[in-house]
């Protein structure tokens, strides 16, 4: 494997290096008027008739304040999967360049990477569902631009330790992209406080899952200022709604509730593990740093569509590497979750 100086530079697509950004209205004129006759709006005022925002810079502040990190080091997107999409068009070049996940993983890598033309390596985890670090090391060569990391992992729940990020990020020279979707619910450190130590890092997180706010549609990327630079300057002109950069604002105030949510949550995945356990069909429950439990069964395919039947939807991840026969359950409600134990006995 030969070691390339990182240098973001050789990872920028040519076509991105050339290309000038759209410049909208609200680029062109930051500072406060009277009168907006700049963009073509309807002038008559009914709360949604003007642009929003291109940079979201009030939402930008709030999660600075929250997440410790600086607003330069922010980009928002359509849900973290327009974040994903972002990074790919930025570094990848069609059929030249390739990419590393590890799954079984979030299938959202692979879906981009076929949408984009781009070649998907595997470095399969371990049967524990730890990371193969040589694996996806030895994958690598001059045209490996992204490495996906998921932590904790979709579907199988385990947070990465740091160690093995760390050797990752140190030894790859790549672009590693971290997925924090789930890190709320876990004990871990977020690696989008160790952005000045590593120009190669790239975090995503949501306010999708911990947060409660997967209908408004709002993603989070946290990297250098030059990865940022070059995010925005391909990203669509207006990619986060007024709306939504309200019902953000709005909720990311009530960081009390949050908390209080995240720790009814969390009891509650504690509570249905204890019960998971005396289910005769449960062969295994693997350990999981998120909001929810990935077990084995005797057969899920027979088990998912009981519980279908009984009108409840789990994940069946059996086609998964390394998955077979597991189902994905989310914890719910306290209610849900009792629910789904009392059909998890009758179909015992
Ligand atoms: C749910 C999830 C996301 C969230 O994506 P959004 O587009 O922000 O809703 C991202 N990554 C992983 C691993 C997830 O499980």
């Amino acid at each position: 494997m030969k070691i390339r100086k990182f240098n973001i530079k050789q990872f920028i697509r040519q076509n991105v290096r050339q290309m000038k950004a759209y410049s909208s209205a609200r680029d062109e004129f930051k500072e406060k008027a009277e009168v907006y006759i700049d963009a073509n709006e309807n002038p008559f005022e009914n709360g949604i008739n003007r642009y929003p925002d291109p940079y979201q810079k009030l939402v930008k502040q709030r999660l600075s304040e929250i997440k410790k990190v600086p607003s330069e080091n922010i980009l928002l997107g359509n849900g973290s999967d327009e974040v994903l999409d972002l990074i790919f068009r930025a570094f990848c070049e069609p059929k030249q360049d390739n990419i590393i996940c590890t799954p079984p993983t979030y299938g959202m890598y692979k879906v981009l990477a076929g949408l984009n033309d781009i070649e998907l390596r595997n470095a399969v985890l371990k049967e524990d569902f730890s990371l193969d670090v040589e694996a996806v090391l030895s994958q690598i060569d001059e045209q490996t631009k992204l490495i996906f990391l998921c932590s904790p992992n979709n579907p199988t729940g385990n947070l990465i330790p740091r160690s093995q990020v760390k050797e990752i990020l140190e030894k790859s020279n790549c672009l590693v992209v971290i997925d924090e979707a789930y890190i709320d619910f876990s004990e871990g450190i977020s690696w989008s406080l160790s952005l000045s130590d590593n120009p190669n890092l790239i975090v995503c997180q949501t306010l999708s899952k911990a947060w409660g706010m997967a209908a408004i549609r709002l993603g989070i990327c946290y990297a250098s200022q030059e990865i940022i630079e070059v995010l925005n300057k391909i990203k669509p002109p207006y990619n986060v709604n007024s709306l939504t950069q309200e019902k953000a604002l709005e909720l990311l105030k009530d960081e009390k509730g949050f908390y209080e949510n995240l720790q009814l949550i969390l009891v509650e995945k504690e509570r249905m593990k204890l019960k998971l356990e005396q289910l005769s069909f449960v062969e295994k429950i693997y350990p999981s740093d998120a909001n929810f439990w990935l077990i084995k069964v005797d057969n899920a395919n027979k088990r998912y569509n009981q519980l279908l039947k009984k009108g409840i939807v789990v994940r069946n991840r059996t086609n998964e590497a390394l998955c077979e026969n597991c189902l994905r359950i989310t914890i719910g409600t306290q209610l849900e979750n009792e629910k789904l134990i009392e059909v998890l006995k009758e179909i015992e």
